[in-house]
């Protein structure tokens, strides 16, 4: 076990040790991975040792570089060093967290990751949190409990009666709303065709005078579901006009702060504004392992009304020992039974960083995002397309689709830096987003002088 152990350290530090100076990108194709991790099944297996050194080769390999300082794809943090540690002694310790029974270190060490969480987001103290696997997982916690409580109101329980013969919910969500957001309302037996779609403004923003205009003409049970951080433009719905329309129309307000909602642990005072009025929604999904960087997989749930969130996760079967005192049960916050001990590596990076740290990741990226834009923007042929309020920049080369979706490819295959494209408003665009701990000054600038150079190779 010692030896074993002490040559995957070696393999993991080797895969550190070349984050920052790799190519970004995976450099083996799934042929070339196949045709080095296919064999068939041997009856009597190898040795630990050559499986383990077998997985740590081709890691550098058919590995994306995601968790070092020039990935901007999609939205996807680092694993802070200290998270990174503490994850592996939740494999190592195998804990089931399901109950306190099954693990009273684990069920503490949540307990005051919760109330860490509460503090940093300056959400209500009272609110229910369970830890699932991402922002996805989240929205299905957060509405499951959003659709227990506006039905609750409606004399319906949803949980002993199903959605047969319930009040109609109304579904609302801005125009933009994360595809995700989409899927957890499909799990949940409310199908997407009859969600109502509120317009967004320039930005990606719900537009409030829409979404009151829409409240006006609807009557029964109503979820609005808003976003803190558009996933393209990282703007924010108006969440105090939002949360206002709500509170007069009794609907349940969600928010998908899935990176945004961290800008409310932000020093900056015109950051920690972005998701002013967040505070007065009815639930919160966020993500962990984007911007907190700990290691996937690691969503938040959270839910004002603990009851509500309770009453539509919890589980009991006559042979679980649950606890009847101020002890905390995971299966009564998440709809996982058996899961990983997700509550550590939250735990262990809010205790490292502190909440100056815990801005300064935030702030700090957000900053290599405007440094980013400003290099790029002194070319004329770049349009950066929307403002840079947070971590997010979308980019368009030439004000041409063609030529725009040529930079991206060229990057790629480049290597100094990852990065995707998405169609915003019609428009082909180069999206960045910086998320990782690890992403210096340099690092921004050298990326962002990677994709001026191929854009002159292009154009
Ligand atoms: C990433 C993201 C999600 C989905 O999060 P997962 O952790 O991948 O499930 C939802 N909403 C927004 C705005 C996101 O950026």
């Amino acid at each position: 076990m010692d030896e074993l152990l002490n040559r995957t350290l070696t393999h993991a530090q080797t895969f550190i040790d070349s984050l920052p100076t790799r190519h970004v990108g995976a450099r083996a194709t799934r042929e070339e991975l196949l045709a080095a991790l296919k064999a068939p099944l041997t009856p009597d297996g190898e040795s630990a040792e050559a499986v383990v050194d077998l997985i740590a080769s081709q890691g550098d390999r058919g590995a994306v570089a995601c968790a070092g300082p020039r990935y901007f794809g999609f939205v996807i943090g680092g694993s802070l060093p200290v998270a990174l540690a503490a994850d592996w002694l939740v494999s190592t310790w195998d804990q089931n967290p399901g109950i306190y029974a099954t693990s009273p270190l684990i069920s503490v060490i949540e307990e005051i990751a919760r109330e860490w969480l509460l503090d940093i987001f300056d959400l209500p103290r009272e609110s229910g949190l369970g830890f699932v696997t991402g922002c996805q997982m989240a929205h299905f916690t957060c509405l499951a409990a959003a659709r227990h409580g506006v039905l609750r109101r409606a004399g319906w329980d949803v949980e002993a009666d199903g959605l047969h013969g319930a009040p109609r919910v109304n579904i609302v969500t801005g125009a933009e709303a994360h595809v995700t957001a989409d899927v957890a309302l499909r799990y949940l037996g409310f199908g997407t065709r009859h969600l109502l779609r509120v317009e967004t403004d320039d930005q990606g923003r719900m537009r409030a005078d829409r979404l009151a205009r829409l409240l006006d003409n609807l009557t029964g049970p109503t979820i609005i579901c808003a976003q803190a951080g558009n996933v393209n433009t990282g703007a924010f719905d108006p969440l105090r006009e939002i949360a206002a329309i709500a509170k007069a129309h009794n609907a349940w307000l969600h928010v998908d702060g899935a990176f945004g909602l961290w800008a409310r642990a932000s020093a900056n005072e015109e950051t920690r504004a972005l998701c002013d009025g967040a505070e007065l929604a009815d639930s919160w999904a966020t993500d962990a392992h984007k911007w907190l960087n700990v290691p996937y997989d690691n969503g938040v749930a959270i839910v004002k009304h603990a009851e509500d969130h309770r009453a539509s996760m919890t589980t009991s079967a006559a042979y679980l020992v649950q606890t009847s005192g101020v002890e905390r049960d995971a299966v009564d916050w998440v709809p996982e039974f058996s899961r990983r001990a997700r509550g550590v590596t939250v735990y262990a990076a809010l205790r490292h960083l502190g909440t100056r740290g815990v801005a300064s990741l935030i702030d700090g990226n957000c900053a290599r995002a405007r440094q980013m834009a400003d290099i790029l923007r002194r070319d004329p042929r770049v349009k950066i397309l929307t403002d840079v309020v947070l971590n997010q920049v979308l980019v368009r080369f030439g004000d041409d689709d063609d030529l725009t979706r040529r930079v991206i490819a060229g990057v790629q295959k480049d290597g100094t830096c990852w990065l995707g494209g998405t169609t915003w408003h019609g428009l082909a665009a180069m999206r960045i987003s910086v998320s990782n701990w690890s992403t210096t000054e340099e690092d921004a600038r050298v990326s962002a002088e990677a994709i001026l150079r191929v854009l002159n190779e292009n154009s």
